[in-house]
């Protein structure tokens, strides 16, 4: 069905696990949400159609439903980035993956 395995951003891995109820997640938006219940309720020709458009959510979401490690991958993405300074792991970053800074943390970096 896949025949390429998009990166999946953090915040993707984390409205996936909330939105399938496990640790780890947080809710996404209301368009989001609706997103994510239509890739689940998908059929493999209306998925591939999704996957077009959404390539990262429609990976994640098959992670979640057909890899047996799927959530543990998921939240180790969610977990990959975390601000350095403040734990925040309410993103965009600046400097991920290595030196990830939430915005409000880089700006004061940048101003001292
Ligand atoms: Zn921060």
């Amino acid at each position: 069905m896949h025949t390429s395995s998009p990166t999946i951003p953090a915040d993707v891995a984390a409205h996936v696990l909330w939105h399938y109820g496990h640790e780890g997640g947080y809710q996404p938006g209301g368009f989001t949400e609706q997103l994510l219940t239509t890739i689940g309720m998908a059929d493999p020709a209306n998925l591939d159609r999704l996957a077009a458009g959404f390539p990262d959510y429609v990976a994640a979401v098959a992670a979640i439903q057909y890899d047996p490690n799927g959530v543990e991958h998921l939240q180790r993405l969610v977990v990959a980035i975390r601000c350095i300074r403040c734990g925040d792991t309410d993103g965009p970053f600046v400097g991920a993956p290595k030196q990830p800074l939430c915005e409000p943390c880089y700006e004061k970096g940048t101003q001292q």
